[in-house]
Formats: C-alpha cells, sequence, structure tokens
C-alpha cells in the first residue's frame, strides 16, 4: 500500500491550548512533539513552574535526534503546601522564562513552540496577561504554539485557534495511589 503524505496548501502555524482539571495536558503536548518530530520539525518546549521535580520528558526529548530542546524553568507550584520558595522568586523565574520564550521567537528558532503550565503561571500571577499576549502577538506566522495548564485565561482561549479541555473522570490519586514514573512524571 502506498502511503499518503498529506500537504497543507497554506502552511500555517497554530495557536493550541490544552487546559482543564484531567490528567493529560502536558503529556499531550509532548504527544505533539513527538508527531513533529516525525515532520523533522524543531520543537522548542520551555516549562513554566518545573525544575524542582524530575519528569522523565526532561531526558525523553534527548532520544529525538535532537530535535526537541527542553528548558524546565521555576520551582514547582507556588503557594502550594510544602513548597517552601517565596512568591518572589517563582514570579522571577517565570519572568525570565518570559524572556527566554521572546528569545525565541525573535530568533525564529523552532517550528513548534511549547510552553507547558503558562496558564497556571499567568492564574498565579507569575506572568502578566499582557506578556502572554505579547508572546502571542509575536509569533512567526508559520510556527505552532501550544499552551498548557489548567485555568487558562479567556483571553488566551479567544486568541488560540484549537482547544482542548481535559476534564478528570477519575485519577488515580483520588484511591491514594502515588504517582508513578511515566504516567504522571
Ligand atoms: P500530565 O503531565 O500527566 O499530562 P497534566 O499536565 O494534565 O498531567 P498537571 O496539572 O500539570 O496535569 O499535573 C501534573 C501531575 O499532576 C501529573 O502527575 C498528573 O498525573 C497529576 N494530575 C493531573 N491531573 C490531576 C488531578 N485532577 N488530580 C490530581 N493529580 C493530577
Ligand atoms: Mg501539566
Amino acid at each position: 500500500m502506498e502511503i499518503t503524505k498529506l500537504k497543507p496548501k497554506v502552511k500555517q502555524g497554530l495557536v493550541v491550548v490544552i487546559t482543564g482539571n484531567g490528567k493529560g495536558k502536558t503529556t499531550s503536548a509532548m504527544g505533539m512533539a513527538l508527531r513533529a518530530t516525525g515532520h523533522n520539525m524543531k520543537v522548542e518546549i520551555i516549562q513554566f513552574m518545573k525544575g524542582d521535580i524530575y519528569s522523565g520528558e526532561w531526558d525523553g526529548v534527548k532520544r529525538l535526534d535532537g530535535l526537541v530542546h527542553l528548558t524546565p524553568t521555576g520551582k514547582g507550584f507556588c503557594g502550594i503546601q510544602g513548597n517552601p520558595y517565596p512568591f518572589s522568586e517563582h514570579r522571577q523565574n517565570a519572568q525570565d522564562a518570559v524572556e527566554m520564550v521572546k528569545t525565541v521567537l525573535k530568533n525564529n528558532s523552532c517550528d513548534m513552540l511549547i510552553l507547558d503550565e503558562i496558564n497556571n503561571a499567568l492564574q498565579l500571577k507569575l506572568v502578566d496577561l499582557d506578556q502572554v499576549l505579547e508572546i502571542l502577538s509575536l509569533r512567526p506566522f508559520d510556527m505552532h504554539m501550544v499552551l498548557t495548564g489548567r485555568d487558562a485565561h479567556p483571553a488566551i482561549l479567544e486568541a488560540a485557534d484549537t482547544v482542548s479541555e481535559v476534564r478528570e473522570i477519575k485519577h488515580a490519586y483520588r484511591k491514594d495511589i502515588e504517582p508513578q514514573p511515566g504516567i504522571d512524571y
């Protein structure tokens, strides 16, 4: 059987938002990154509010032939019990991440830019709405941008082309099952 390779008449970047309270937002974005590598696309992943707890994708992406580059920024969930870092530090980390994003956009250095947990960073006021809107406005026409995290701002939903909400039906944690590698991190 011959395999058809589709090609869009107009090649354009899309803004995709993955939000909601269920499990599968970050891993959905990682799935798009994996898919993009099959098209030889370069993927840049900048994770907001992550860096204190190891997650498999940090090294997993290194197995993808140098096509995917991932930078965790931050120190975990701000304001959640047990997180010892002050708001100012979380905010500074997120502000540094914004600068990193702007550099990627200015240099147009990837085909897909994934901003993992940026919705949470916005909700927690670690970044401002104006900053996220500016990031969206700086997106080159043919660059895909994926924004993840629960509680996506209505203005971000408005700006997006594709929005999916992951809704929790069940989560293992409710049965007191601890997070498992490969599934949860
Ligand atoms: P994943 O990274 O697995 O795709 P996610 O990005 O949708 O999850 P986050 O809010 O970023 O979800 O949380 C990441 C971690 O929290 C994962 O270990 C995930 O299993 C867990 N998690 C996700 N949704 C829930 C939930 N509704 N209740 C408890 N833990 C959750
Ligand atoms: Mg996530």
